[in-house]
């Protein structure tokens, strides 16, 4: 059996052990970028860790990390709470969002990459504080067009991008899409290079819209190669999420 002290030393340990784990997984994953990525393409990473805890992101954030990626608004808040002192976090939500959850997100996200309806936008907007700058919005954009998935058919892009432009709190900067998950290389990159389109086509409307919020763990090279410059990455950084838990 083993005594308080060692177990807490067992404890001290792991928690290295993690720690390390997490900035190797993450400098393994920005090497992942560098190599993907054209010379002068800015990529920015998310670190997506919804089911991780508050220790997981301080972790990260202490090695330089700043953009974080949250789904479950209940979770996030917790762990706004919990990382108030982190005054540099980039909050990105990429979960869906019911229309009653929009408050905390409002007064508290820096992005949310999730806008697929004109009433959603408007509470953000109504809910965004006037001491807060604009909060930047994307477009989801059912790629796939799965009927299980969220986000708009690429159609009805102009027209939601046009309402959006009205609302003063909300800065409209590009599109979001997650591709599909099982599909061959070439519809994903198809899927991939759409989107870049209907990024250059949003752009003629308005012209401040450059972010292509696409790629994810297993397909962040090719998202990369399709022209996002946003990629939003878990499992690579994190590891395998526990939804049970
Ligand atoms: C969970 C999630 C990610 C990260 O997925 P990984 O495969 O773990 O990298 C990215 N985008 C969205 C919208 C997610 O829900």
């Amino acid at each position: 059996m083993i005594n308080p002290l060692q177990a807490a030393i067992i404890k001290a340990s792991n928690i290295m052990n993690n720690s390390n784990n997490l900035e190797q997984n993450r400098q393994h994953v920005l090497k992942r970028i560098q190599q993907a990525k054209q010379p002068n393409q800015p990529i920015t990473l998310i670190a997506v860790s919804k089911t991780f805890p508050s220790e997981d992101i301080r972790t990260l954030y202490q090695h330089g990390q700043h953009h974080f990626g949250e789904n479950y608004i209940q979770e996030w808040q917790q762990k706004c709470q919990q990382l108030g002192d982190c005054k540099e976090i980039i909050w990105h939500i990429i979960g869906n969002i019911q229309s009653n959850k929009s408050r905390p997100v409002a007064e508290h996200a820096h992005w949310v990459h999730t806008i697929d309806r004109i009433k959603l936008a408007q509470r953000l907007n109504d809910q965004r504080p006037d001491n807060l700058p604009a909060l930047n919005v994307l477009i989801e954009i059912n790629i796939s067009n799965e009927p299980n998935k969220h986000g708009i058919h690429p159609n009805n892009m102009l027209e939601l991008a046009q309402q959006i432009a009205q609302l003063p709190k909300l800065k409209l900067k590009g599109l979001m899409c997650v591709a599909s998950a099982d599909a061959e290389q070439q519809i994903l990159q198809q899927q991939f290079q759409t989107m870049h389109q209907l990024l250059k086509q949003l752009q003629q409307t308005v012209p401040t819209a450059d972010t292509l919020s696409m790629g994810m763990s297993h397909d962040l090279e090719t998202a990369i190669q399709s022209g996002a410059n946003m990629v939003r990455i878990g499992s690579a950084v994190f590891g395998y999420r526990n939804y049970a838990k």
